[in-house]
């Protein structure tokens, strides 16, 4: 019988080689264009497993510079009560699958200097390979590569705890060192007045937090999405400190 694990490898690696084969004649079909002599068949491979149709992407893709990758979305809507989207991202391009979580409601803005425009990026709560990189090519993947990178995750998942001083994820009791060290260097040098930290209390539930809202004021993420989620729709989200839009 065939269990929960290998039917979703299953289902993954064949969405995976669809994907790829359409975005490579895709991209093909374009340099076609450019340069009329350069033709790779892309359409004779029929979901072969062996990695002999994949040499020839490799050149071009990577001069290219394009970085193909698949997103498979889990579904899972929150972790330890934050709201997230966890997904794993299968790049074609180095053989690695990565696990990431984003925050669901806080985004990072970033102002582009050149034209002035402000971007948003969804703020990364947590990332981690599922599957590292083993090497410089452009190979398939084996179902049996989707099914541990599927396990890693679930096993990652299950001990997940969000740390507000930090700001992400940790994997419960790994590196609290760094929550630790932040949390020592913030309580000697807070009395001293004429410097300001980096890690500060934060503006609602008082736990030393890396996290700032734009204005440079403290709110740790766990606040800062409580504050997003419960907000009217009358007033936009305000810093509390200041009521800047967050
Ligand atoms: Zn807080
Ligand atoms: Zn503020």
């Amino acid at each position: 019988m065939e269990s929960k694990l290998s039917k979703l490898a299953t289902f993954m690696k064949q969405k995976y080689d669809n994907i790829i084969k359409n975005n490579t004649s895709l991209i093909e079909t374009t340099k076609a264009n450019n340069s009329s002599s350069d033709k790779a068949s892309v359409s004779d491979k029929e979901n072969s497993d062996e990695e002999d149709s994949d040499e020839e992407d490799s050149s071009y893709i990577g001069s290219d510079g394009i970085d193909i990758h698949v997103e498979f979305d889990t579904r899972i809507s929150s972790i330890d009560g934050m709201s997230v989207r966890a997904y794993f991202t299968v790049y074609k391009h180095n053989k690695m699958i990565k696990i990431n979580i984003d925050s669901k409601y806080i985004t990072d803005r970033d102002s582009d200097d050149e034209f002035d425009t402000v971007c948003y990026y969804t703020t990364m709560l947590f990332n981690d390979f599922a599957k590292d990189q083993k090497d410089n090519q452009f190979v398939s993947y084996y179902i049996d590569e989707f099914m541990q990178a599927i396990t890693k995750f679930s096993d990652i998942i299950d001990k997940l705890k969000f740390n507000r001083t930090i700001g992400e994820f940790l994997i419960e009791g790994e590196d609290d060192e760094n929550e630790q060290e932040i949390k020592l260097m913030q309580d000697f040098f807070s009395d001293i007045k004429n410097i300001s930290l980096d890690c500060e209390p934060c503006s609602i539930c008082n736990e030393i937090t890396k996290t700032k809202t734009e204005c440079k004021h403290s709110l740790c993420y766990w606040c800062w999405e409580q504050l997003i989620i419960n907000c009217d729709s009358s007033s936009s989200n305000k810093c509390p400190i200041c009521r800047e839009c967050l």
